[in-house]
């Protein structure tokens, strides 16, 4: 039986970066024909796809040094030019400081619950934020803010009630404006550069996969088609799709981490009843090549309830090359938990949202579709998710199993996230 000292389950960019970091004695097995996880890209009848908007937002010196010495001119500066579409109009991103736009009775209400909402504030300094998502955005933007954007979008994209979400998740992801910046962008059409997002990087050619590839290349031994299917903690062995056994020194998983918990053994009863607590939501993720709206977005928010999905796109405003001359590629985003829904009954509601937006006319403007369902998207942040995790993570570590990444670490993260950690778990094997 063969050994390796260090064997990475996944070759998505987390254990990319870090078995390309470290070298020797190391081996990748990723289950698909390809690495690259959530960040590959397929080409059909001249148009690239990604799994939705992949877009580098890089703050850290470290993966921004890595991203030029991988890719260097091949990556292009883009900045945001970011929506939401509600009430039949077009606002700009993000909604709690851009009111400008709104129709007069729905800007009124998200300006004056703003207002209210800042006024009990600082009335009362120091008071601890709600642990609760829905009171969280009370607290601080207010109730109009809530019910016309926060509430319903956040719902969509979870696809759980704002009550059970918690404010783990919250970060950089979700700007606060000041008073001040609120109340410009309710008087006026402000560009502003306020969020995580509002400066990005994006391969000129080939889409998001172009950088998979530049991380492969500097991984000495991967193998594809290679799908883990039991861990034996006992032994120091796993098993492949197939039959093969494989021994190892330790292992750095990034496969959802309660999948994990499923192939692994021995493990304690209550480590099992804890990642039963976990829950996610799944993305279904249809493209579409069409004939060219004229648009220069880049992706817009949806929040009405009355459009299946929370979110499009357009991926040849990222790039030109992702889709031919005279056409553009559209990504869109539908959340949902549990069974999926029948792909031919979301494919007609996401096309009527696209005709009542105005993004196509008729089917005849679709010249390329490509849909991947995304079963493990966004890990929902509830009251059980933070001790569950805790938990798995120390009982696993503990024993030379290092969960990495977004799903092996079950969290709401980014790609630089995953190149940062895939460093980091490449310095802690140096260091041991
Ligand atoms: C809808 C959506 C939009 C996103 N948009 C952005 C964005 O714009 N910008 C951004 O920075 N980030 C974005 N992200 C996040 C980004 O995709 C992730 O942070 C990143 O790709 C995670 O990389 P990873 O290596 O942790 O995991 P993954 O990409 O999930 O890689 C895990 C790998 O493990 C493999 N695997 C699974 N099970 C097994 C097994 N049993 N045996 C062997 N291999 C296995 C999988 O095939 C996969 O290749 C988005 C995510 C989603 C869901």
């Amino acid at each position: 039986m063969e050994y390796v000292e260090t064997l990475f389950i996944g070759g998505g960019l987390s254990c990319l970066t870090a078995a390309g970091s470290l070298g020797k004695d190391c081996l990748v097995l990723e289950k698909e024909a390809r690495p690259g996880g959530l960040c590959r890209s397929d080409t059909t009848k001249g148009f690239t796809f990604d799994r939705t908007g992949h877009l580098l937002h890089l703050r850290h010196e470290k993966t921004r040094a890595l991203a030029k010495e991988l890719l260097g001119p091949k990556l292009a500066p883009r900045s945001r030019n970011t929506w939401i579409y509600s009430h039949g109009a077009y606002t700009r991103y993000p909604y709690q400081s851009n009111f400008h736009g709104l129709p007069t009775p729905v800007l009124a209400e998200c300006l004056e619950g703003f207002i209210k909402a800042h006024c009990r504030a600082q009335a009362r300094p120091g008071k601890k934020d709600p642990l609760r998502f829905d009171r969280w955005v009370l607290d601080r933007f207010g109730p109009g803010v809530a019910k016309h954007f926060m509430f319903p979008y956040n719902q969509k994209l979870w696809t759980v009630s704002p009550a059970t979400l918690t404010t783990e998740w919250l970060g950089r992801f979700v700007p606060r404006p000041d008073l001040s910046s609120v109340l410009r962008g309710a008087l006026e059409d402000q560009t502003n550069e306020e969020g995580y997002n509002a400066h990005f990087l994006y391969p000129k050619k080939g889409g998001i996969e172009v950088l998979v590839h530049a991380l492969a290349r500097r991984v000495k031994h991967m193998r594809c088609d290679a799908e883990v299917v039991s861990i034996d903690l006992k032994k120091r062995q796993l098993s492949l799709r197939g039959g093969e056994t494989l021994a190892f020194g330790r292992l750095v998983s990034s496969l959802p981490l309660k999948e994990l918990v499923r192939i692994t053994r021995p493990l304690p009863d209550g480590l099992r009843k804890a990642a039963a607590k976990l829950r996610a939501a799944s993305v279904y993720n249809l493209n579409l090549g069409i004939r060219d709206p004229g648009s220069d977005r880049h992706w817009i928010y949806l929040p009405e309830l009355k459009f299946s999905i929370y979110r499009f796109g357009f991926s040849s405003n990222f790039s030109k090359h992702m889709a031919p001359e005279g056409a553009a590629g559209v990504y869109t985003e539908w959340a949902y938990r549990g069974r999926r829904p029948d792909p031919a009954s979301m494919r007609r509601k996401i096309l009527a949202d696209l005709k009542t937006i105005g993004i196509i006319r008729s089917a005849k403007d679709i010249l390329a579709e490509k849909a991947f369902d995304l079963r493990v998207a966004y890990t929902i942040y509830d009251r059980a998710r933070g001790p569950a995790v805790r938990l798995i993570r120390r009982h696993m570590e503990t024993r030379g199993i290092h969960p990495v990444g977004r799903y092996g670490r079950w969290e709401y993260s980014s790609m630089e996230d995953a190149l940062l950690q895939g460093m980091e778990v490449a310095d802690m094997i140096r260091d041991n």
